[in-house]
């Protein structure tokens, strides 16, 4: 599926891949084997995507972004995540949460953190919900006092007191303005006492725990963040009182994930290595690389739909879930696949270098980021029957 794209997002879309494939994917495979997790991250390549105008993608153009369109955020980090899907996942949740400091800010924030976060070449979002006590309970939302978040925050004159710790976020340790979510009415079910933060980095009292080292998507730091007596003024307060589920929800849309980055580079390391070595001679690699093929465009074609309508009044929530769930699944089994060519070609034992294994990997990291896909299967499944519509 070729979506029609205008000059301009086609442009968009080719300088991505240019940065991709010159600059990072270069360098991925020496970061993601030898580099500690908080230290992984290349700097200089987010400041080169910034000068590409891609950072500021999905900024609207009225504050001096591209105002991409979902599908262009989509193809944008695809192409990105072909170098290093941790690379794109930065960007990525950077890309959806800019959308809440656009349109979801009082005039007040946006006057205090929109222009930093456009001028600064290296500014990066993250959003943190998830604590060592809690996870799926906060992406299925529970609703009962004791689900959800524990962290807490308390009103103390003309600011709120946060305190608690949470783990496993995206960008933790990187981003320079957090969305952070935490229990205003403990008592309460997360609908009646759940609020939303927005912290800078610099915070007093705010601190980033451990880098987590994880099996894939390794250039990403997923830290902790831990909050003591971490003063925040009041007018961070972000989105209404107790009203953070709201949009809690509005972010768990699932999907849009640049999860077909590394299955389309499994593929053609696959294809490459089999071309070269005669392997695509032999029946089992010919059916084994049209299968990936099969699996690569119908994920494709299934998380561009999602995008598409996610332009649209007919914007469908179960669509962006499920393509979620459908594309790290079958990426799973294009990357298996793609190791079973690779490893009988022999270059299994040459790993300086991109390779289907590093692919495997990263996209592993999707069966649980974003919600497990046992949860999103879960979240998506009362929609089927036209029931929750309405939390949407
Ligand atoms: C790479 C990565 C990036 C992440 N980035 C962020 C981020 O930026 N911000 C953030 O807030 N969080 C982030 N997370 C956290 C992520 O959203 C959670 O890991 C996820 O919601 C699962 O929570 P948990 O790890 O506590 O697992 P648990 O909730 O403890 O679940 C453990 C297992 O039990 C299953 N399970 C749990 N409850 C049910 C149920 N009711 N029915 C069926 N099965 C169930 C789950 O599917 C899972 O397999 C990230 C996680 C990863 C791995």
């Amino acid at each position: 599926m070729q979506p029609d794209l205008s000059p301009e997002e086609a442009k968009m879309v080719g300088l991505a891949r240019e940065i991709a494939r010159r600059d990072i994917l270069p360098i991925a495979a020496e970061r993601d084997r030898n580099y500690p997790p908080d230290q992984a991250y290349p700097w200089e390549i987010i400041e080169k995507i910034d000068a590409a105008g891609l950072r500021t993608l999905t900024v609207p153009k009225k504050y001096g972004g591209f105002g991409a369109r979902h599908l262009l955020q989509a193809m944008v980090t695809e192409e990105i995540a072909y170098g290093d899907l941790g690379v794109a996942v930065s960007l990525d949740q950077t890309y959806k949460f800019t959308r809440l400091l656009t349109d979801e800010t009082t005039p007040d924030q946006r006057d205090r953190y929109l222009d930093d976060f456009l001028n600064d070449t290296r500014a990066l979002l993250a959003l943190a919900t998830t604590e060592p006590q809690s996870g799926t309970d906060t992406f299925l939302m529970y609703d009962e006092p004791g689900a959800g978040p524990r962290m807490s925050a308390r009103e103390d004159g003309d600011s709120y007191v946060l305190n608690g710790t949470k783990h496993y976020i995206s960008n933790g340790g990187l981003a320079k303005y957090y969305f952070i979510f935490a229990r205003t009415a403990p008592e309460k079910k997360m609908s009646e006492g759940l609020t939303c933060f927005l912290v800078p980095r610099d915070t007093a009292g705010f601190t980033i725990g451990e880098a987590h080292s994880k099996l894939g998507r390794r250039l990403l730091q997923n830290g902790e963040l831990v909050l003591q007596d971490c003063r925040v003024p009041a007018e961070n307060l972000f989105g209404e009182w107790n009203g953070g589920l709201a949009i809690l929800r509005r972010m768990v849309s699932g999907a849009l994930i640049p999860v077909m980055g590394p299955s389309r580079l499994a593929y053609d390391l696959a294809l490459g290595a089999a071309r070269r070595t005669g392997l695509f001679s032999e029946q089992w690699a010919r059916m084994a690389l049209t299968e990936m093929y099969m699996l690569i465009e119908a994920s494709r074609t299934f998380l561009y739909s999602a995008a598409w309508h996610g332009d649209r009044p007919t914007d469908d929530s179960k669509r962006r879930l499920m393509s979620k769930v459908f594309a790290s699944d079958a990426g799973i089994k294009v990357c298996r696949m793609a190791m079973e060519i690779w490893g009988k070609t022999g270059d299994v034992y040459h790993d300086d270098r991109p390779t289907p294994e590093k692919c495997w990997r990263d996209v592993l990291s999707y069966l649980h980021g974003f919600g497990t896909n046992e949860a999103v299967k879960l979240k998506a499944a009362p929609l089927l029957a036209g029931e929750g519509e309405e939390e949407w």
